[in-house]
């Protein structure tokens, strides 16, 4: 099977990610009532040899919604295309991806929420009814091109589904929340990792970073991969819990695996003295779009108990108080100063 991935830039940490990747269904952890649920789906199209129909996934990142895509493809023996909404700027980029593709093909198209208006209207066409509408020239002497595409695949993938468009999301036949991964799992996904990477770790050690990861396997891996360099600094051949506690500390990973922006909103509301704050104010004062921190922040610390959500805005609850108490970082002078 061929696979064209095409994504721009890659950091380190991306590479890294990419080779830790799971390689099929029995790799991938967790979600269990999505992997279920698109079993059957990619079974009866395969009985039917018709290509799946069309896949929305959304949810926060980092949760594994590209890692889904690829087990797709392979599950369905087609090659797929990798590409990111920011990278199709013209009407024209997306006519080229799909005029290339073949039949059965899967696209996968990573934050599709954030695709032009003129390049989803070249996609609505073309997820229905598997044709392109191209309009060349201008003014009275314009006209309409109608090229046939072969039946494919689109797999869209977004943290704000609230932002899709009613047609856009209208024309996707499957769509699916992703949810964020137990202690448990998490561990399971580093364990997995960790093998991969040749370097065992202690049960316990894997659970001391699950814990600290924020529900998130793309965290839980770019930890162990930190961990993993102090463990070999000290010339240790596996990871201990120990060396684990120490590096995560040294890191200033706390206990939930906050990072800096969850810790941000948490002391703003904090800082309300109960008072209940809008959502634009918050995202004015962390200098965030409202939209990234409904969907990307604010999830996990709902999910958590950290924050609610009232009719009046969000507030703090008992435990974020206590949380942000006990963090040695976040004194309750420098809170209320
Ligand atoms: P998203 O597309 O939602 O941002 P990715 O699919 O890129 O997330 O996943 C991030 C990293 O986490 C990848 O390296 C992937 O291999 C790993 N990962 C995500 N979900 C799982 C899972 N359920 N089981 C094992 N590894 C996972």
């Amino acid at each position: 099977m061929e696979r064209i991935v095409e994504i721009e830039k890659f950091s380190s940490d991306d590479v890294v990610e990419a080779t830790l990747r799971p390689d099929g269904w029995s790799g991938y952890i967790g979600q269990e009532k999505i992997k279920k649920n698109l079993a059957v789906f990619i079974e009866a199209s395969k009985k039917r040899d018709e290509s799946l129909d069309h896949v929305l996934f959304y949810g926060p990142p980092g949760l594994g919604k590209t890692t889904l895509a690829l087990i797709i493809a392979e599950e369905m023996g087609t090659n797929i295309k990798v590409t990111a909404a920011p990278m199709i700027e013209k009407s024209g980029d997306l006519a080229a991806i799909l005029t290339n593709l073949e039949e059965g093909d899967i696209l996968f198209i990573d934050e599709i929420h954030r695709l032009s208006p003129a390049v989803e209207e070249i996609l609505y066409p073309s997820m229905e009814d598997f044709r392109l509408d191209i309009i060349i020239g201008s003014g009275p002497a314009a006209q309409t091109v109608k090229i046939d595409l072969p039946r494919f695949t689109l797999i869209g993938a977004t943290t704000r589904a609230g932002m899709l468009s009613n047609p856009l999301r209208d024309r996707f036949g499957m769509s699916f929340r992703m949810n964020f991964y137990s202690t448990e799992e998490l561990s399971r996904i580093i364990i997995q990792a960790s093998a991969k990477l040749k370097k065992p770790i202690e049960k316990d050690a894997s659970l001391e970073i699950a814990r600290r990861s924020r529900a998130t396997p793309r965290i839980a891996l770019r930890l162990l991969k930190r961990v993993r360099d102090f463990a070999d600094v000290a010339n240790e051949s596996s990871i201990a819990h120990k060396r684990t506690k120490f590096a995560l500390d040294e890191l200033g990973i706390n206990t939930y695996g906050f990072d800096e922006m969850d810790i941000r909103l948490l002391e703003l509301l904090v800082k309300a003295k109960g008072r209940a704050m809008g959502l634009s104010t918050i995202a004015a004062a962390l200098s965030e779009d409202e939209g990234t921190v409904e969907d990307v922040l604010e999830p996990y610390l709902l999910a958590n108990g950290f924050l609610e959500r009232t009719a009046r805005g969000r507030i703090a609850t008992a435990k974020t108080y206590e949380f942000l108490k006990l963090s040695p970082m976040h004194t309750q002078e420098s809170l209320f100063k």
